[in-house]
């Protein structure tokens, strides 16, 4: 089993650094982030144990209860599922950064309790995609929310977010990541107060990465690929 996800992880690093190369970029500027949904936490655990960094929760739920079991392991937390109001506070408590921020009204919530406790990243997520089923805010109005959570107190914006586009067509794939990426470049040469740190790009997953590295994926969110098919019943 260990060795089976030893492997997978030295297999997705090889797939990342080879993206990276082939996009001319170096190795260390793409991030690998274990998307832990509906994975058993021994699984997650024995990532961190051979050298992963950084974790991705889809739900504040699931923070609460993996935290107990992940806290003597050193890594960082992204919340990358939808965070409803009255689970600020947990997510404030565990989460590293909040890449899920698609509205003006969470923002601000957000940013209160924030300034109350302590800062906190988080990140714009936008829906490249265009399909219904897909949160974020629409990409016209990203440019807007971005000016909007960086000048916010207690809130720093550090880059975007985007669940690519779900096809097989790869030249669609690519092109809703290239979206993501030309919203970060639009919203870094702006000049708004708060957005000059804006330069993450989390996108990219198992089955795309190597076209959000082509179009700039600072950080690619891996689930099936290191630990094999999602259990619904965890
Ligand atoms: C599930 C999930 C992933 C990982 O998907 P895989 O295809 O298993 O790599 C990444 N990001 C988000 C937001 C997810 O919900």
């Amino acid at each position: 089993m260990t060795g089976d996800l030893a492997k997978a992880l030295i297999r997705a690093r090889e797939r990342i650094d080879q993206a990276t190369r082939a996009a001319g970029r170096s190795g260390s500027q793409v991030q690998l982030m274990l998307a832990a949904k509906m994975q058993p936490m021994s699984k997650i655990r024995q990532a961190l144990e051979l050298g992963a960094m950084l974790v991705g929760q889809n739900r504040v739920q699931e923070m609460v209860q993996s935290a107990p079991e992940l806290n003597d392991l050193p890594h960082q937390l992204h919340l990358i599922g939808p965070l409803q109001s009255n689970k600020i506070n947990a997510a404030l408590r565990l989460a590293t950064c909040i890449e899920t921020i698609a509205d003006a009204s969470l923002a601000k919530k957000l940013a209160q309790r924030a300034a109350e406790r302590h800062p906190i990243d988080v990140m714009v997520q936008v829906n490249t995609s265009g399909e219904v089923t897909k949160a974020g805010c629409r990409p016209v109005e990203a440019t807007d929310l971005a000016a909007l959570v960086g000048a916010l107190p207690g809130l720093r914006l550090t880059g975007f977010m985007t669940v690519g586009l779900n096809s097989p067509d790869a030249g669609a794939v690519l092109a809703s990541y290239l979206a993501l990426t030309q919203i970060r470049d639009q919203v870094l040469d702006s000049g708004e107060e708060g957005t000059d740190q804006a330069t993450q790009l989390s996108m990219g997953m198992s089955g795309d990465l190597e076209l959000a590295i082509k179009a700039g994926a600072t950080i690619v969110r891996l689930g099936t690929a290191i630990f094999g098919p999602r259990n619904p019943m965890q």
